[in-house]
């Protein structure tokens, strides 16, 4: 039986990949010296999955931005938008032209935006988007997957090169123009594919790794017609290499047939988030094919159970024999942070619970010790029962008092006193706001002595007085500022917070954090998850002390700032040994306990934000509505303890709201506040047809972009709202926190903003 990595990160341990893109935009770093590091990253990689006793070892799963990016490259899938900067580039394999397409170009007079970036299917990973128009000519501009599998050879390493299929590829890209199909672009496409898998069969590659996730996706009869007629082609044209078909991230179901049907040398499945689909693939597996079982979770940073992924493993050799299995990840490790080893300061990560995770490394060796334990090492296996059982019953883990809170959970828990008519009365009578009220969604800029007062508290280079005395006075500025500007209802400015889901992770209970576990979230920008561990609890109020602060320096209504379940789950490292809705309704009774103590320290508007709810959503349509319901109910055992004079907010920054709206609705926030500007309003009229009954701020500007919006603009947009929802119900804020912008344009903006709300008011 053989072991299969099917692709391993590429950061750098220490991140050097990031360091060494960054410097080279900035101009201070050549690109031979780019080139260089991104070699001894891929040389390190290989070396590791070498030593640790690999078979299949990943190459091309290393890339300077993106795979898909990559894809592009390979394919000649070049916007015509870049056509003229490909042209005046020597060749067009230069990094300038893909960078330019991932980051867009201002140079030389071009003025170019990027392609679009959208999230890799359910991760946090985000892929730039394909863009296929009518003027591309699909060739093999870069050959990289060759290039990297030669590269490996000469340093004596048989690897297996890893592409993304030619349908996921199609299907994850957008036509660009009307009157082109997807057939016709596959067909398209396909020649392009064999050339690459020609030249990799001519260079000696065995093994080839073809990944195909769209399979577990809900699949039309056309896209999935698609799959024969490429693997078909493909496999004609490249007769001698064995392709490995890769799905992951979820179950085949009805496309089990399907992939078994496609001619080639072995399938790999995702048994990690699927393991129920094992039996209907063992059922009719080709009785030549190999078949990888996805046993060690490429998402997650704990530590395999032996036991269990044995038990998936014998029962696949009792159907077609051991041999004939290949162990492997449950997908590319891509993830995953490198290594735990690096994890070396205990008050921060304690020996314990290190003990109960296993990163990239530690994964590829898990492979090899499930293979050893099938070859008869007994001790392997023990060890790891042991640590699994500790974990099981550890006290930092379980809370019985936690648990049971959750259990006894009932609807009147999760619903406001009365229904939202009758709040909207008694809060327009508490809090008195003029029509079009004015807000801002929390964050204001985050300066660079804000973030070294942050910083240095860390290092313990200031006392806590210090850093206190420090936040206040940035709290002072900003009410008298708001108060300036003429806002309705404040905000404290969020000066504390480095990041919205990690300063509430750093305060509950059940969370950790590391040192060193980054991943990659797209390009150079990485991020180090929290990871939830154990029952979740609050040992003492998170955010009163700054926000009742800030209520006392102001008659205004200050807003109260939460993060909300979904989202504080959706950006962490979760738990694996319970679902993560138990896991999403402890963290709403965390911040519950926050809202009510907000409510008794005289707050008398709270937001509790949700920007993840949306991306959330499984990737099954018909797995939704069980996800939105415990997603929904979750929010809303966070806010319902209130009374009805409380103001609840929520916020979103997304646009997509078509197919979500009834849950939307279902939260029942007293006032929600969403990204709409850059589609011009269009956005409400999901709301306008639903008849969203609740207060809704539709986003008047876009705060990605130092610009600042004209006061007419903003009225403009104001005045295509109230032609779709009640005057009575509209706020007036910015499309999302600000704290990537700096002061003068937020000042300007807001300024404008207040002004649009007097027009609006005005002018009824
Ligand atoms: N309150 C947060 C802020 O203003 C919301 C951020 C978000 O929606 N992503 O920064
Ligand atoms: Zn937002």
């Amino acid at each position: 039986m053989q072991t299969n990595v099917l692709g391993y990160p590429r950061i750098g341990s220490q991140r050097e990949l990031k360091k060494a893109c960054e410097a080279y935009w900035a101009g201070k770093m050549s690109l031979e010296k780019l080139q260089l590091t991104a070699r001894q990253l891929r040389r390190q990689n290989w070396e590791t999955l070498q030593q640790a006793g690999i078979d299949l070892i990943p190459s091309n799963d290393f890339s300077l931005y993106d795979q898909v990016l990559d894809m592009c490259l390979m394919t000649g899938v070049i916007p015509a938008r870049f056509q003229l900067l490909m042209s005046s580039l020597a060749s067009a394999s230069s990094p300038e032209l893909y960078f330019a397409m991932a980051r867009g170009y201002q140079k030389n007079g071009l003025d170019i935006t990027a392609m679009e970036m959208t999230k890799w299917f359910d991760t946090n990973y985000h892929y730039l988007v394909p863009e296929f128009d009518a003027s591309q000519q699909f060739r093999v501009l870069s050959t990289k997957c060759v290039d990297e599998f030669k590269e490996a050879r000469s340093l004596g390493i048989h690897t297996k090169p890893v592409l993304l299929g030619p349908v996921s590829f199609l299907l994850l890209g957008k036509i660009k123009d009307e009157g082109l199909h997807a057939a016709a672009l596959l067909e398209q496409l396909l020649p392009v594919y064999t050339q690459l898998l020609q030249q990799l069969q001519q260079a000696g590659a065995t093994w080839v790794q073809i990944d195909e996730p769209c399979l577990v996706l809900d699949l039309t009869a056309e896209q999935r017609s698609f799959y024969q007629y490429a693997y078909t082609k493909i496999k004609a044209a490249a007769p001698s290499l064995q392709l490995l078909l890769a799905t992951y991230f979820g179950s085949l179901q009805e496309n089990t047939a399907l992939a078994l049907e496609l001619p080639v040398q072995a399938l790999h499945i995702d048994l990690v988030r699927a393991p129920e689909q094992l039996d209907a693939v063992l059922k009719n597996f080709p009785a030549d094919n190999q078949l990888s079982l996805g046993v060690v979770n490429g998402r997650n940073i704990w530590k395999n159970d032996y036991t269990q992924s044995l038990q998936l493993v014998s029962k696949a050799a009792g159907a077609i024999g051991l041999q004939r299995l290949l162990l492997a990840t449950s997908c590319s490790l891509l993830h995953t942070p490198y290594d735990l080893e690096l994890e070396k300061d205990e008050q921060v990560l304690t020996p314990q619970i290190k003990g109960w995770m296993a990163f990239a490394r530690q994964k590829v060796q898990e492979l090899t010790a499930l293979k050893a334990i099938l070859d008869g090492n007994e001790a392997l296996l023990e060890a790891n029962r042991k640590s699994l059982h500790e974990k099981s019953i550890a006290s930092i883990v379980h809370k019985p008092a936690v648990k049971a809170r959750v259990a006894a959970l009932t609807v009147a828990d999760a619903t406001r006193l009365r229904p939202f008519p009758a709040r909207q009365k008694v809060q327009e009578k508490i809090l008195q706001l003029p029509l079009f009220p004015t807000t801002t969604i929390g964050s204001f800029p985050q300066t660079e002595e804000i973030r070294k007062l942050r910083a240095d508290l860390k290092k313990g280079n200031i006392t806590t007085a210090q850093y206190d005395t420090a936040i206040r006075k940035a709290i002072v500025d900003a009410v008298q500022w708001q108060e300036g500007l003429r806002l309705d209802v404040l905000v404290h400015g969020e000066f504390e917070r480095n990041d919205m889901v990690e300063y509430f992770g750093e305060q509950l209970e059940g969370f950790v954090f590391t040192q060193n576990g980054w991943v990659q979230s797209y390009g150079s920008r990485c991020v180090k998850p929290p990871v939830i561990y154990g029952d979740v609890q609050r040992s003492q109020p998170m955010t009163v002390a700054w926000s009742s602060y800030a209520q006392s320096l102001t008659r205004k209504p200050m807003k109260g700032m939460l993060t909300g379940p979904v989202t504080i789950l959706q950006w962490s490292f979760v738990r694996d040994d319970q679902p993560r809705s138990e896991t999403t309704l402890q963290i709403a009774l965390a911040i519950r306990d926050e809202v009510k103590d907000l409510e008794n320290a005289g707050i008398k508007v709270i937001q509790v934000d949700e920007p993840a709810i949306r991306e959330g959503l499984p990737l099954r349509k018909a797995d939704w509505e069980t996800y939105l319901e415990w997603a929904v109910k979750a929010f809303r055992v966070s806010v319902s303890c209130v009374k009805d004079e409380t103001q609840i907010h929520t916020h979103m920054c997304y646009s997509e709201f078509n197919d979500i709206i009834d849950h939307i609705a279902a939260m029942d926030a007293d006032v929600i506040t969403i990204e709409t500007s850059r589609s011009q309003m269009d956005l409400l009229e999901a709301f306008a047809a639903f008849r969203y009954p609740n207060e809704i701020g539709p986003g008047v500007y876009d705060i990605h972009s130092p610009r600042v919006p004209t006061i007419h603009e903003m009225t403009e947009l104001l005045e295509k709202a109230v032609q779709l929802l009640p005057a009575r119900n509209i706020w007036v804020n910015p499309d999302c926190g600000l704290k990537t912008r700096k002061w003068p344009e937020t000042e300007q903006a807001l300024r404008n903003m207040v002004a649009a709300a007097q027009n609006m008011r005005a002018a009824v």
